[in-house]
């Protein structure tokens, strides 16, 4: 026997449970299905190795759906400050101010409490489930992806792994960069590989929490400090933090075939002179970074959210804010579908949400792009104005603020003389 939802959201991570959450709360009926199985939240556990910096829009977006509350009783850590710089020695860097080279926004300047928090992933989605599950109109089905997706005029049927068949007006790509539902779909991407890759340490620390998170810009690439939660009882000086270091796979691989001592001398030679004292390695990975969109959002009965549809440069941590806004945007197109009688696959609605959404996800592809080209090339920083068409080398910090201000969500508006300069760009007009 076929079971009937309107709308069924094939993965159930942050973006496609918050979105579940959210059509939960309008009455819609929803399947919404990940092939992972929940793991309970422990509070004595390490950190998730996978970590968020979430925005202040994000964190509007999630007491709105009613997951705040429970993320912020598992555990997430606010930052007051955030500091971009470039370590990358040129021969101007003597003569030039301290604002060409490095820039630091804090929260007290611009009348916030925080301008975000860093949040393990597994902590958001526990979140989120914990609403989406808390709707009558939701369902979640966990342990087993799809086999077959097919779509007739006037319905969308997907099979399960155990044989079980959902029909719905609508189908929902929320499974990630290698979306199985976009590909069932017959949707092309754009890719993009960067020559760098990440890897992801999880570390202790000597100190309290601190207030900053920071990235340094290195000529093979950033490295970056995120702030955790303190290590607890059984340490208790001592807190838990995440290091994202940008370099060639090459190097990546040698070195996480290091020993953690090895490794972390490595990181005391590596990073800024202002990483606190580590005291210790739990874990550590590596991932390949991409920009890659989705050619479509959407195709007949299928429609793409979050990191099926777009993934983007990680160095200013905003993959998950964007896919935050995909869920908010489609959320609230859907209800005026709904309330206008439509098919919820209507292509006036999901059109609206493919022109609202492509340009913004867009935009910041591009600025984390001259984000990146601002700060780390081996450019001195004046050709570099000139190269990017700046003219003078004095619109250079007003340049790296508003970008930076942008890229790290601070800012909604890239102003237009920067979105100018995003066009001079080399490769970036096929995305
Ligand atoms: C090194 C690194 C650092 C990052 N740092 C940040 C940061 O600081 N801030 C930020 O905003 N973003 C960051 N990101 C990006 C962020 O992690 C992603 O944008 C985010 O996880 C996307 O969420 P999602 O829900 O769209 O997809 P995912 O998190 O990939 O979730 C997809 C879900 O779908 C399920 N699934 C997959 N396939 C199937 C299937 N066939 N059937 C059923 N279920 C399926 C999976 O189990 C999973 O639960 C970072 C990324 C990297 C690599």
């Amino acid at each position: 026997m076929t079971q009937a939802f309107d709308i069924i959201i094939v993965g159930a991570g942050m973006v496609g449970a918050a979105l579940a959450t959210g059509l939960g709360q309008q009455g819609i009926r929803v399947g919404l299905i990940d092939k992972a199985v929940p793991a309970d939240f422990d509070a004595h556990a390490s950190p998730d190795i996978r970590v968020s910096a979430l925005s202040a829009g994000s964190e509007r977006y999630l007491q709105s759906l009613g997951a705040w509350p429970a993320l912020v009783a598992m555990r997430a850590t606010p930052y007051r400050r955030l500091a971009v710089w470039d370590e990358t020695p040129h021969p101007l860097s003597r003569l030039l101010p301290g604002s060409l080279t490095e820039v630091e926004f804090n929260a007290a300047q611009l009348g916030a409490d925080h301008l975000g928090h860093i949040v393990e992933n597994s902590v958001t989605q526990n979140a989120l489930w914990q609403t989406a599950q808390a709707q009558p109109d939701v369902t979640l089905m966990t342990g087993q992806g799809l086999t077959s997706l097919e779509q007739s005029p006037d319905c969308a049927r997907v099979t399960l792994e155990d044989g079980t068949e959902l029909s719905a007006q609508l189908i929902v790509g929320a499974d990630g960069a290698m979306s199985q539902v976009r590909t069932l779909a017959g949707i092309g991407v754009t890719r993009d590989q960067y020559q760098q890759q990440a890897m992801v340490i999880s570390v202790r620390y000597l100190g309290p929490p601190e207030d900053i998170t920071w990235q340094g810009f290195f000529p093979s690439g950033p490295r970056a400090f995120l702030p955790l939660h303190g290590a607890g009882d059984q340490h208790p000086d001592e807190t838990w933090g995440s290091l994202v270091w940008y370099d060639s796979p090459a190097r990546l691989a040698e070195l996480k075939a290091l020993s953690d001592a090895q490794l972390m001398a490595e990181i005391g030679k590596s990073f800024p002179d202002r990483l606190p004292h580590l005291t210790h390695i739990d874990a550590k990975a590596s991932f390949p970074i991409a920009r890659q969109h989705a050619k479509h959002y959407f195709l007949n009965r299928v429609v793409l959210a979050g990191d099926a549809a777009h993934t983007i440069n990680p160095l200013a941590g905003q993959g998950v804010n964007l896919g935050f806004q995909d869920a908010q945007c489609l959320q609230g197109l859907l209800k005026e579908a709904r309330r206008s009688g439509d098919d919820l696959a209507n292509p006036r609605w999901l059109g609206q949400y493919e022109q609202q959404r492509r340009p913004a996800n867009r935009r910041m592809m591009l600025a984390m792009d001259l984000f990146y080209h601002l700060f780390s090339n081996q450019i001195p920083p004046v050709h570099l104005a000139r190269n990017l068409g700046l003219g003078a080398a004095r619109a250079l910090p007003f340049a790296r603020n508003r970008v930076a201000r942008y890229a790290m969500g601070l800012d909604e508006q890239l102003p237009g003389p920067v979105q100018q300069i995003l066009h001079r760009l080399p490769g970036l007009n096929r995305i």
